[in-house]
């Protein structure tokens, strides 16, 4: 049996990387990106105001001003401003030339036609000068790191309309076992409804990859090889949940092997997870989960997820809270890292959340995060610090 970390290890290391695309960048929300984007322009490209106001000379604040003419945002200032004038200017317009400090409408009065004083105290200069954002060769966004709306918009902002992203690893799910009937079925006697198939599906959605279902596998030897088989041909990664443990029809191992899968581990000491099962062919990776529903949902989290953002060359790290705990937990055995579910209140404090084991769905779906005991600890008082990760 290996360590947590040592089957991590195996899992990222020498990864499969996809190729790479060009897509329209409206497209590429979550995608993975490909190359260093830079920036085409300075921001703000010229030195702009800050407010609505008028643009005039710090020196001149005390007296009487003349308003020369109104630029709006877009404008081309025409009037270079001189002792004793100012012009009217609208917030994201160009500073006229002569100006350093753009006056707020609301510290201003009209003393006469065309002619303001400053009413304030005292002001900021208000002006955004050009390039203090951004300048011109700068890398806004790096290869490696997923495409989030903010980047959308520095995508737009500097005119890279078709960025390179990382293709997505396409990920086969099986379900095996007799007991299982889809979830639009009543189950008969004996049988229940296929939860994690879909509940995976939707995990690899989550780590946007794409997800393809392909359906219950009995229990029997010879269709759970030609499921596999397929399921080979057809995907860059297969999870299968059942069927990994000790059972007398659990033999998704051995039909794994006899489809030319090089299994690269079969026993973690983690919890839930001991039985998971990773290998790989020349061009495909594998996973055998847990059947039961709660750990297969967490073994997704720590090893699928890890590996598919691998292929598409991100740097995973998970978030991890450091977090204190609002209630004690104790366990007797402390011979494996485990991750259990838990709550995490307003003011940060952590729970474990009430259930009878990995069976028990309904649990986890009111679960905030993932709690990672590691190997040794058997007791978490009140108060000790913890570590979460959110899902
Ligand atoms: P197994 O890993 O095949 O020994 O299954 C362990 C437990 O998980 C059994 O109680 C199964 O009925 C249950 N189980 C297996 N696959 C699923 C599934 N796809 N959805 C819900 N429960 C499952
Ligand atoms: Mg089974």
């Amino acid at each position: 049996m290996i360590s947590f970390e040592e089957a991590l290890s195996i899992i990222t290391s020498d990864v499969l990387v996809k190729d790479t695309e060009r897509v329209d960048f409206r497209e590429s929300l979550h995608r993975v990106l490909a190359e260093d984007v830079h920036s085409d322009v300075d921001m703000p490209p010229f030195d702009k105001a800050a407010m609505d106001g008028y643009a005039c000379r710090g020196e001149d604040l005390g007296g009487e001003m003349e308003v020369l003419e109104v630029i709006a945002a877009g404008d081309v200032p025409i009037r270079k401003i001189k002792s004793g004038t100012c012009t009217k200017i609208m917030t994201g317009a160009m500073i006229p030339e002569g100006a350093d400090t753009v006056i707020m409408v609301e510290q201003t009065r009209r003393t006469g036609e065309g002619k303001v004083v400053f009413t304030g105290d005292k002001t900021r200069p208000n002006i955004a000068k050009k390039g203090e954002d951004v300048r011109t060769g700068d890398l806004v966004w790096r290869k490696g790191m997923p495409i989030q709306p903010q980047h959308i918009a520095i995508l737009s902002a500097v005119g890279h309309t078709t960025p390179l992203v990382a293709k997505q690893p396409r990920v086969g799910v099986l379900s095996t076992g007799d007991e299982l009937v889809e979830p639009a079925l009543f189950p008969e006697e004996g049988k229940i409804r296929n939860s994690n198939g879909f509940q995976l599906a939707a995990q690899v959605s989550n780590a946007h990859c794409i997800p393809n279902y392909m359906g219950i596998v009995p229990d029997d030897e010879t269709a759970t090889e030609k499921a596999i088989r397929k399921a080979l041909e057809e995907n860059d990664v297969v999870i299968l949940s059942g069927g990994v443990s000790a059972g007398d029809f659990d033999f998704v191992p051995k039909i794994m092997r006899k489809n030319g899968v090089e299994i690269l581990f079969q026993k973690v000491a983690v919890k839930p997870g001991r039985p998971t099962v990773f290998g790989r062919t020349k061009d495909t990776y594998v996973f055998g989960l847990p059947g039961n529903p709660v750990s297969s949902f967490i073994n997704f989290e720590v090893f699928v997820k890890p590996l598919l953002m691998a292929m598409m060359g991100a740097g995973h790290k998970p978030l991890e809270l450091t977090l204190q705990m609002g209630a004690g937990f104790q366990r007797k055995k402390a011979d494996r890292l485990e991750f259990i579910p838990v709550n995490i209140d307003t003011e940060g404090k952590v729970t474990p959340v009430s259930y009878h084991g990995s069976a028990h769905i309904h649990a986890i779906c009111l679960a905030d995060g993932l709690m990672r005991i590691p190997k040794g600890v058997h007791e978490l008082k009140k108060g000790a610090v913890t570590y979460v990760r959110p899902v």
